[in-house]
């Protein structure tokens, strides 16, 4: 019998998010790979603006640490059709994060190999400094989210989780910072102790195990109809749409491009 999922399946902090917000979705999007039927029309252009701008946001931040000099890339900014995207880089580079330093590695992917499945992490830029690990996640929200929200997020685990395990001596200390583009004081940082990370790997493991051991009818439908609020299979599934908020809409989009933004 042919596996649901397939052995070199990866998981990551995308995928894994949508199966704990249905695990419908997760089966029609990553087993049956089934097209979306359509954008949310009432989102489909707030959503198409964001993503282009937080694209080009993020291949502009990457440039910048690849060293291309700034008044260049100042001027891609300014001449982006959005024009928060100038705003957000001008931004950037007055944080500190925007300084160059030794042993930074910007868009960085590491997998590992956890409980036999493939878990793979992609970081907007990992800092290795001694025995300490500093993750960065840039991120272009319009609505700056809670530290309880982003504590609860998948990405949350898995980052850390990966970024210490895929090292050959263990570090000392795994940080996680979140930067908003649109809110450049207000960052939220984590720090993981031994025992958070090994919360996150029991945790991980056990998402990775129950996706394996389910059977395709077991793959239900969410009952949280706002759920189902930004879905593009709503259509499929015949739910209808509630209203949808902010919260929502930050969920979606991360989950959707949790790999891009
Ligand atoms: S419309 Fe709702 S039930 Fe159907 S896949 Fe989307 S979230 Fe799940």
């Amino acid at each position: 019998m042919t596996e649901l999922i397939p052995s070199g399946f990866v998981f990551h902090q995308s995928n894994l998010q949508t199966f704990l917000i249905c695990r419908y979705r997760f089966f029609l999007r990553y087993v049956q790979k089934m097209p979306w039927p359509a954008a949310v029309a009432a989102t489909s252009s707030q959503f198409e603006q964001d993503q282009a701008a937080g694209s080009y946001f993020h291949s502009l931040i990457h440039q910048h640490f690849l060293g291309i000099d700034r008044d260049t890339l100042c001027s891609c900014a300014q001449h982006f059709p959005d024009i928060r995207v100038r705003a957000w880089f001008d931004n950037f580079m007055n944080t500190p994060y925007a300084k160059i330093r030794p042993n930074q590695y910007p868009e960085h992917n590491q997998q590992i190999r956890l409980d036999g499945n493939l878990l793979l992490a992609k970081f907007d830029l990992i800092i290795f400094e001694g025995d300490t690990i500093q993750i960065f996640d840039w991120k272009t929200s319009r609505k700056l989210p809670k530290r309880q929200f982003l504590q609860s997020r998948i990405q949350t685990m898995v980052y850390p989780l990966v970024a210490a395990r895929a090292q050959a001596k263990p570090p000392a200390a795994v940080n996680m910072l979140y930067w908003e583009a649109g809110f450049p004081g207000q960052t939220i940082q984590f720090n993981f102790t031994q025992d958070d990370l090994q919360t996150a790997q029991l945790t991980l493991a056990s998402h990775m195990r129950t996706i394996r051991s389910l059977e395709p009818e077991q793959f239900e439908q969410t009952t949280d109809l706002q759920r189902c609020a930004l879905c593009e299979y709503q259509s499929f599934c015949n739910r209808n749409s509630p209203s949808w908020n902010e919260d929502s809409y930050y969920e979606w989009k991360s989950e959707v491009f949790g790999l891009i933004d």
